[in-house]
């Protein structure tokens, strides 16, 4: 992870970059920011380039035996604290447990939220901390000498999501801080860490990024085309988690695509035996995604409302979608819009009630056919 390497963040970078320089490098730093926008790969690259011995204008060196370390995650003096869950021991767990998981996790993508790695440690509905026990492991970790005389950097994922006792430790490290240390908060819930280890760290905010800094990376990473990569861009809101969940969920995307486009053809000609087909197939999806389905309905019937206004600014549709609407847009107007909306809450009301899904949606497709004609 080098500076060169970070998706867009050019400010905090340069900040970063100059701090080095001047030496004047804060012993506390607190980067705050929604998630997905590249504060844990900003604040590797970051330590990468104090720790370098060869250090070039703008990035690390990437040969010096600090750089080489840095790309295993493997350098004495790098010390990752994150929330972690306890193994079915049941015991108090910290950070080095999970420390292989941690580092081949990173270093196959950076870019990742809590979800993520919860999936990652195999504890999708757990409750991930940072332990008590913990504090102890920092203490230790930041009593040994340097390795090669520089500094030593401790990057707390979440601190938020850090125990009591724990942060009452960390909080003591900060007002008497061990000589060429830096701390590098990462938090994503700033008002959740106690307000006197907030007051002890400098804040920087790492904004949104912008949609063309994502369009770009969606090409270089993923090979989109521009157009496709522009799209994702502007569904992402700023975050590349978000653009990548796009991308992956492009494949559920295009199943229901699929089905949208057939249910709106077989109700406008009224064929009702492949209506009944087409209920039974979505029927044999599970709930979860006959869920997605309907808000994926309810966006495409919204995007086609909007279609007929020729706003293109205001549209959020794949070229695929934008092509189908350029002839299915007329169907959906004033007359009849708030009317599928509410078919489509009821339905996804029926569907939490685990009422029978394939009356759920061939009653949805009957009421379709008057709803199209109006
Ligand atoms: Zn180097």
């Amino acid at each position: 992870m080098f500076f060169k390497d970070i998706i867009g963040q050019e400010e905090a970078k340069q900040k970063f970059i100059l701090e080095v320089k001047e030496g004047r490098i804060p012993h506390a730093q607190l980067l705050c920011g929604p998630e997905g926008v590249g504060k844990l790969p900003l604040a590797i690259a970051y330590a990468r380039y104090i720790c370098c011995t060869d250090k070039g204008e703008n990035d690390a060196c990437g040969k010096c035996p600090s750089c080489i370390k840095f790309n295993k995650l493997v350098h004495p003096d790098l010390h990752f604290v994150y929330p972690v869950v306890k193994k079915k021991s049941g015991k108090d767990v910290v950070s080095d447990d999970y420390i292989s998981e941690w580092r081949s996790f990173i270093l196959a993508n950076p870019y990742f939220g809590l979800s993520h790695w919860l999936n990652e440690m195999g504890a999708e509905n757990a409750q991930a901390l940072i332990y008590a026990k913990e504090s102890d492991e920092i203490v230790r970790k930041l009593s040994l000498k340097s390795s090669e005389g520089g500094y030593k950097v401790m990057i707390i994922w979440l601190p938020e999501k850090m125990h009591v006792v724990c942060a009452n430790k960390l909080l003591k490290l900060l007002e008497e801080p061990p000589e060429k240390t830096v701390f590098l908060l990462i938090s994503e819930a700033p008002e959740l860490i106690l307000q006197t280890i907030l007051s002890r760290t400098q804040r920087l905010n790492i904004r949104k990024l912008d949609e063309s800094s994502i369009t770009e990376a969606l090409q270089s990473k993923f090979g989109l085309q521009q157009q496709d990569a522009e799209n994702v861009a502007r569904l992402s809101n700023g975050s590349f988690v978000k653009a990548m969940e796009t991308i992956h969920l492009s494949e559920d995307n295009k199943l229901f695509f699929e089905l949208f486009v057939n249910l709106m053809r077989l109700s406008y000609q009224r064929k009702l035996r492949e209506m009944k087909l087409w209920s039974e197939q979505v029927a044999a999806m599970g709930r979860e995604r006959q869920k997605n389905f309907l808000e994926y309905c309810q966006r495409m019937i919204r995007e086609n409302f909007i279609y007929n206004f020729r706003q293109r600014d205001l549209i959020y549709m794949s070229n695929e979608e934008m092509n189908f609407s350029s002839r299915f847009a007329p169907f959906v107007n004033e007359r009849n819009v708030m009317g599928i909306m509410n078919e489509l809450s009821e339905a996804q009301a029926h569907v939490e009630q685990n009422v029978n899904p394939k009356m759920i949606f061939f009653d949805f497709s009957l009421k379709m056919i008057v709803l199209l004609k109006q």
